[in-house]
């Protein structure tokens, strides 16, 4: 295909909204790294992969390197270092609590990551808790709950009919007298991975609520982007992962009801989540474990991770969601507008075109192999997409209109150059660039 073509979709769709005035109140580390080219020279590094990992803000890695030297093991240690980092870990674990507004009895736990927070939460299900859950989920909140028994609901094309899917699911539950025999849980995403779309969390939180079910919102592409209040939305729980907060990698939050989670085994076993081990006369070992949030935090914990991404919550909190939104919206409008230039492009949505969303935005080219396409960005015009299925193979299929049984793996090219695209190619980017 013909380089000016290319020209035209990665210089109008992509190439205008990086290079836009954005630079706001949150440069990013890495802002200006030049990249070479097959074609010879060199160019700014255009990253628009933030729905995979945003790079961390200056304003972050500043706060961790100027801690760094500093820190200590937390929570045992009798020293000055490890009373300090003791300080900043439970202060992180406060910050996080406040920008995520919980209530006053919730627990907010420090994970790994989203992935790690679900498999944490469907390790804690009660006995028989039943799971709903929407096919178009990304794997980490498609797949956690399968030692549960799941239902899996189809895609809805319209919010609105996300909350009927949800009522008649929930309804047909109850009517089925499977209500008596344990509890529910749904999960839901907040703004999806492949589309940006937002779901309607707070009506499906009603919804599950009204049926005695709970909720958990998977907001790793939400939180980045718009103030999620866990109180507002009614949700039980919420995870999100800091490397797409604008802070390093290694850390994630989950947050919410802190019944189920002091009734569970902890997550891991070992030091810090127990309270007392003894030897039984018997030979065996009796442990009473923590009901606090360090039930699940057993091990050294991530204090770097915790701490930096408090430090991001606080750059988001201080630069203020109101002027966060705008400027991302004026960069959605400015890619979408350059995509609907070009009549070979086909934007991938569930919702339709009005539908509000985040600054993820999935396309095909006809023509192109997705993956192809992806790698000449980068390798011609050192832009940074994403291709593939993007970790949600279900929704991207449906949205491709592709048979499930002839599809590749996750981000493998998938067809032949010159033949129709199995995967698609995905640009994301946050108000934070
Ligand atoms: N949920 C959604 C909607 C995501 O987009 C992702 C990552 O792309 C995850 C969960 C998993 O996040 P992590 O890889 O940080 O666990």
């Amino acid at each position: 295909l013909s380089r000016e073509f290319a020209m035209s979709v990665s210089t109008v769709a992509v190439d205008q909204a990086v290079c836009c005035d954005i630079s706001g109140p949150l440069p990013v580390l890495g802002r200006d790294v030049t990249v070479p080219l097959v074609t010879g020279g060199e160019v700014t590094y255009a990253a628009l992969d933030y729905a995979a990992s945003a790079p961390a803000l200056q304003r972050v890695w500043d706060d961790v390197a100027a801690y760094a030297p500093y820190y200590g093991s937390v929570h045992r240690g009798a020293g000055y270092l490890s009373q300090l980092s003791t300080d900043l870990f439970e202060n992180a674990r406060r910050t996080v609590t406040e920008f995520l507004d919980c209530r006053a009895d919730d627990q907010l736990i420090f994970t790994r990551s989203t992935t790690d927070s679900l498999n944490l939460l469907a390790a804690a299900l009660p006995d028989g808790c039943q799971v709903f859950v929407f096919e178009t989920e990304h794997h980490a909140s498609l797949l956690p709950w399968r030692d549960a028994q799941v239902t899996y609901l189809d895609a809805p094309r319209t919010p609105r009919q996300a909350v009927a899917t949800l009522e008649e699911a929930l309804a047909a539950r109850t009517a089925s007298g499977q209500e008596g025999q344990g509890p529910a849980l749904v999960c839901v995403t907040g703004a999806s991975n492949v589309t940006g779309e937002l779901w309607p969390v707070r009506e499906l939180a009603a919804v599950a609520h009204a049926h005695g079910a709970r909720i958990v919102l998977d907001a790793a592409q939400l939180a980045p982007h718009h103030p999620v209040s866990v109180q507002d939305l009614d949700v039980d729980w919420v995870a999100f992962s800091g490397h797409k907060l604008y802070a390093p990698f290694g850390s994630g939050v989950l947050a919410g009801r802190a019944d189920w989670l002091r009734a569970a085994d902890p997550y891991l076993a070992g030091g810090g989540a127990s309270r007392k081990v003894a030897r039984r006369t018997d030979g065996g070992v009796d442990v009473e474990w923590h009901d606090t949030a360090a039930r699940h935090e057993a091990g050294s914990p991530n204090v770097i991770g915790a701490y930096s991404i408090a430090a991001a919550c606080n750059a988001l909190t201080e630069a203020g969601f109101d002027t966060l939104v705008a400027r991302e919206q004026h960069l959605i409008d400015t890619v979408r507008a350059g995509l609907a230039e070009v009549p070979e492009v086909r934007v991938l949505s569930l919702f339709g075109d009005d539908a509000p969303r985040v600054g993820v935005i999935s396309f095909v080219v006809e023509g192109w192999n997705s993956s192809h396409f992806a790698a000449a960005l980068s390798a011609e015009y050192g832009i940074g997409v994403r291709d593939g299925l993007f970790c949600a193979h279900p929704l991207v299929r449906t949205l491709l209109g592709s048979d499930p049984q002839t599809q590749g793996e996750c981000g493998a090219p998938e067809a032949a150059p010159g033949e129709k695209s199995l995967n698609a190619i995905r640009v994301s980017f946050g108000a934070g660039t």
